[in-house]
Parts: structure tokens; C-alpha cells; sequence
């Protein structure tokens, strides 16, 4: 019998994810830094025919995969990256076999699942039941979407006519904290805001919010808050600015792209109370949850507000099909969302909190190791990030950090907060376990006796 085609695909397929399980079976011993020598091999001519398949993967292989950052084990540190759990890579291999368009006509099942991922979700962080939301490529995105749904819905609701657009439009107030990610503010700039007159709130010694400074809110101003400080972990007191911002008619918006899952946990819950009043809030897949990139979620309270800011008015499209495009800027794009209800299948509701949880004792554990080798840790451990400094030389914090990246034995990057100098270590690989963060703190013991100049 002949060979089909598809056949030939299934073959290739096939050799991809043994070269994928191999790279894997690798990772606990690898160094985490990549070896960039051979990468021009990456980058040759175009050739005139096309090379097989086993070729393109030897090379791809050898060369890129040394290449790599082992950001997928359990020694990385740096920003908050993730790995991702077996049932999550497995589901993407998988959907990318049917490589399936996200939308009720052209991939009904992923549809569904990604519609059970976002009821989950809903639940597992306790948000209004009338919540509904749509998959993006990640939190920048979501934030996107939901700073343009809050615009056209303050606009209207002060008797702009949405077809105007921003022109001839009132002007909206932003108030945000001093310690919103830069990608809030990028956000605010594509959405045709301006950051210039943006109304900061001061953090306190946490880097939180402070609900005492907050400026006068009225129903023209939408306030950016988040849940989980880069440098601390720490959540922006939502019960306060939730009261705030309802009293005024302002739009209470939520980052919360890695720090969001604390909600899970009985334990650190607490710290996220009043979280259910914001209007919208972004929570990403690809770093706390560790699904594979790129998936982050945008959230909102007014779903028909999200819809009438990124509906499609194709005449084509049946009005009834569920098509999330309905609710994001993307119209054709991956079922990205299925992952996520394969990795929160794979946990169930306590393994998700167990692991949140277990991301919040490695830190705990990292932050008090470093106090005992004489660093600073200026701040409590609300979730999983650590921000360090030598409080005698914070000079020294970024050789040490690229003492411990050039070791090969874990990976994190140099950080400043508040005007100090440091560096910063974020737990958030699922399979980061004790001996991964001994070997990290070991790294970071050796690095300080090399290159710190004695006090
Ligand atoms: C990573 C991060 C973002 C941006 O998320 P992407 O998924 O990379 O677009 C936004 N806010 C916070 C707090 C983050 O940690």
C-alpha cells in the first residue's frame, strides 16, 4: 500500500516529539544558561529545495537545542517564566496535530473546552458569576483588550457614541500604582490613552497600593491595580479600592498575571480578599498555571461591554456560533485555551492550590536562606517572588547574579525596587522541587564569596 501524505506527517510528527521527550529527559541535569556558539547555523541561505524533515530536525536539535534556555526545569528562576505540566505539553502536541481554529465553526470541541477552562477558572478564583472572558496570547494582551473595553465603556456610559471612537471623546482619568508592570502602561498606550497625566498611587513598604492615597475617583476614571508585585508578590488591597471605585462609577481593573492563582489557596486567599469587586482582570495560563506560551486570559464582569468593544460585524458569521473573537482582538488563532483545560484537568481543583502553595513554601524557604547568607530580603513573602540585596554592597547583586547564570546551575535575573539594587528569583516551574532550590541557594552561597567585597 502506498504512503499517503498524511502518512508521511504522522511519521514526521512523531520524530518531533521523541526529539521533544529526549530534550526533556535531559533537562534536570543541563545547565540552565544556553550555549549561543552555533547558533549562525540557525541562519543559513535559503536553500533553493526544500530539505527533508529529519534534516531540519537534527539541526534543530543539535543546534537549537543548546541554544535553549532550561526554562521548562526546575532550576530557572528568572522573571516569572513557568514551565508546563505534562497534560498541558501533551494537549499541545496533540492540538497541533488538528490544528484547530478557536472558533465554534471550524473547531467545536476546542470551543467547548475552552468555555469549561474559563468556568473553571471563574470558580477556582471566585469571581462574579456573570464573569466571562476570552484567551489571549498572554497578559499584555488581555490587558489590552480589557483597557479598551473599560474605555468605550466609560464613554458610553458618559454618552459618547461608540462609533466616534476617541474623537471629540471626553477625557478619562488613569489612576494607577507606582508599581504597575510596564505592560499595564504599554497597554494604556494602545488602547490610544496617554500615560502622561496618569494619577499615580504611592506603594507602601510592600509595594502595595495605598488604598489612604488614593485621589478623589469619579465615573470618568479607571483605576489599574494588581495582584502580585514583581518584585514582592504583594496584592494591591482590593477590598478598599473595590468599595472606592463602586461608590464613584469608576472601572476597577486587576493585573494579576502570575499573582491572580493565589486566590486558590486557603492560605494566601486572605491577602486577595474583595478581588470579586473589580470590573476586569488578567490572569495569564503561561506562568503560575505552567501551561506552554502563549495563553493569558482576559476577564470581565460586563461580557456584553467586551463584546461591543471586539465583536466582528462579518455578515458571514452566523450570529449565534460561540466565536470568541467575539470577545479579543484576534479573529483566527490557536486553541490555546485547551491546554489550559488540560493542565486544570490534570490538577483538579487541590492540585492547583498545592501547587500555588508549594511555589509560596520554596520562596519562603529561598527568602529565609538568603537572610542566613547575610542578604536582605526587604519585604514579606506574600506568593513566589524574592527580591534580594546585599545591604552592604548592592553593587554586588548583579555579579552575583551572573556569577550564578555562568555556572550553568540555575538561572535569575538582576532587579532594582525602590531605588535599591538587587536581584530577583521567582518560584513558578512546576517541577521545581527541594533539591532544585538547594542547589540554587548553594549556587548563590559560592557566587557571594567569589565576587561580594567583604564589609
Ligand atoms: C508577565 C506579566 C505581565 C505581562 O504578561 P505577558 O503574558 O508576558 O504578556 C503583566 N503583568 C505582570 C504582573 C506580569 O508578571
Amino acid at each position: 500500500m502506498q504512503t499517503s501524505l498524511l502518512d508521511l506527517q504522522a511519521e514526521a510528527f512523531s520524530s518531533g516529539a521523541d526529539r521533544g521527550a529526549r530534550y526533556l529527559r535531559t533537562l534536570k541535569e543541563r545547565q540552565v544558561n544556553p550555549d549561543v556558539h552555533r547558533l549562525g547555523a540557525l541562519a543559513p541561505d535559503l536553500p533553493d529545495n526544500g530539505l527533508d524533515v529529519e534534516a531540519i530536525l537534527d539541526l534543530m536539535e543539535t543546534v537549537g537545542g543548546e541554544g535553549t534556555v532550561a526554562s521548562a526545569a526546575g532550576r530557572y528562576f528568572g522573571y516569572v517564566i513557568g514551565g508546563a505540566l505534562p497534560a498541558a505539553s501533551a494537549a499541545r502536541a496533540l492540538l497541533s496535530a488538528w490544528d484547530q481554529t478557536a472558533d465554534d465553526l471550524t473547531g467545536p470541541s476546542v470551543i467547548r473546552m475552552e468555555e469549561a477552562a474559563i468556568s473553571w477558572i471563574r470558580d477556582l478564583l471566585a469571581l462574579p458569576a456573570e464573569t466571562d472572558g476570552a484567551f489571549t496570547t498572554g497578559a499584555t494582551m488581555a490587558n489590552m483588550t480589557l483597557l479598551v473595553t473599560a474605555r468605550d465603556a466609560l464613554l458610553a456610559r458618559l454618552g459618547h457614541q461608540r462609533g466616534d471612537g476617541l474623537f471629540g471623546a471626553p477625557k478619562l482619568r488613569i489612576v494607577a500604582s507606582a508599581e504597575i508592570h510596564a505592560t499595564v502602561l504599554k497597554s494604556v498606550r494602545m488602547a490610544g490613552l496617554g500615560t502622561k497625566d496618569i494619577e499615580w498611587v504611592p506603594t507602601d513598604e510592600e509595594g502595595r497600593m495605598r488604598a489612604d492615597s488614593l485621589p478623589e475617583l469619579d465615573e470618568r476614571t479607571l483605576v489599574l491595580a494588581q495582584a502580585g508585585n514583581v518584585c514582592t508578590g504583594a496584592f494591591d488591597p482590593f477590598d478598599e479600592l473595590g468599595e472606592r471605585c463602586r461608590q464613584a462609577g469608576a472601572w476597577l481593573h486587576v493585573d494579576g498575571a502570575f499573582g491572580l492563582w493565589a486566590r486558590t489557596s486557603p492560605s494566601l486567599n486572605v491577602a486577595l480578599s474583595g478581588l470579586e469587586k473589580a470590573d476586569s482582570w488578567v490572569v495569564d495560563s503561561h506562568k503560575t498555571l505552567n501551561t506552554p506560551y502563549d495563553s493569558g486570559l482576559a476577564m470581565c464582569r460586563h461580557p456584553e461591554e467586551m463584546q461591543a468593544s471586539m465583536a466582528i460585524g462579518a455578515a458571514y458569521l452566523p450570529e449565534t456560533a460561540a466565536n470568541p473573537a467575539m470577545r479579543a482582538p484576534e479573529f483566527s488563532r490557536s486553541a490555546r485555551g485547551a491546554e489550559t483545560w488540560a493542565a486544570l484537568l490534570s490538577l483538579g481543583r487541590t492540585g492547583v492550590a498545592e501547587m500555588v502553595d508549594r511555589f509560596h513554601g520554596h520562596a519562603v524557604r529561598i527568602a529565609r536562606d538568603l537572610r542566613g547568607l547575610g542578604f536582605e530580603v526587604p519585604h514579606q513573602v506574600h506568593f513566589n517572588q524574592v527580591f534580594a540585596t546585599l545591604p552592604d554592597d548592592e553593587e554586588a547583586c548583579a555579579r552575583i547574579a551572573e556569577h550564578v547564570q555562568s555556572s550553568g546551575e540555575a538561572w535569575f535575573g538582576q532587579a532594582s525596587w525602590k531605588g535599591r539594587k538587587g536581584f530577583r528569583i521567582s518560584v513558578s516551574n512546576w517541577s521545581t522541587r527541594q533539591d532544585d532550590v538547594d542547589r540554587l541557594v548553594a549556587a548563590v552561597e559560592r557566587a557571594k564569596d567569589e565576587v561580594a567585597v567583604p564589609a
